[in-house]
């Protein structure tokens, strides 16, 4: 059985001292408001709407924890970047996920869904900068918006600045849904092998 082909809902937590406690292996999805992200879980889990899908983008301030099957954990991180959160909320996204990518000794790895169209925005490229040494996937979201030709300049240039895995993607089309997931399976199934946490850069 594969761990992305069962998830079931398990805690919310707006607080780092409410996080379940650590278990199985997680990877942890990061992006702007609306760029994708619950689309794309959704995507990934064969799911039309396990995420939830904010209507009020930015408003979310808790991590949703899934269990996945096999022993795995998919960890959906509040969105950031939405011009209206006032100063106090993104101290608190500042110090949730920051506690969470810092101290989360099972976490594996990141998905950063960045859209394809506006790609590493000065935000994404300070959560990368944050991440350190987490391993990290980038999904170039809402990739049907651009054509084959914008799709390989925008790939290209990603994968130019970034030393991590990129890949195009698409929850309407599915592009790179497969792969995404062959990726991510692969992440888990290392990281039952290697018994030690993965290096943390910060
Ligand atoms: P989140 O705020 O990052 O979780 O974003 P959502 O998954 O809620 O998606 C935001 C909006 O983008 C919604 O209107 C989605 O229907 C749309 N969307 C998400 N993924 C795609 C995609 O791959 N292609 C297109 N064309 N639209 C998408």
């Amino acid at each position: 059985m594969k761990a992305f082909s069962h998830a079931t809902f398990l805690a919310s937590s707006g607080s780092p001292a409410d996080m379940p406690p650590p278990g199985p292996p997680e990877i942890a999805f990061a992006g702007r408001s609306n760029v994708g992200k619950s689309s794309a879980i959704n995507a990934l889990l064969g799911r039309r709407r396990l995420a939830f899908t904010s209507k009020t983008p930015g408003r979310t301030q808790t991590l949703n924890f899934f269990e996945l099957g096999e022993g795995a954990r998919l960890v959906d991180l509040p969105g950031y970047g939405y011009a209206r959160v006032p100063q106090a909320l993104r101290a608190q996204w500042e110090s949730l996920v920051g506690s969470y990518i810092t101290a989360r000794e099972t976490l594996v790895g990141v998905v950063l869904v960045m859209d394809a169209r506006h790609p590493l925005t000065s935000l994404d490229s300070q959560l990368i900068h944050f991440l350190g040494g987490v391993r990290l996937l980038v999904l170039l979201s809402k990739a049907d918006k651009l054509n084959r030709a914008e799709q390989a300049t925008t790939l290209k240039s990603v994968k130019a600045s970034l030393q991590s895995e990129v890949r195009l993607f698409s929850s309407v089309t599915r592009q790179g849904v497969d792969e995404s997931r062959d990726l991510l399976e692969h992440w888990f199934a290392a990281s039952r092998g290697n018994k030690k946490p993965p290096v943390k850069g910060i």
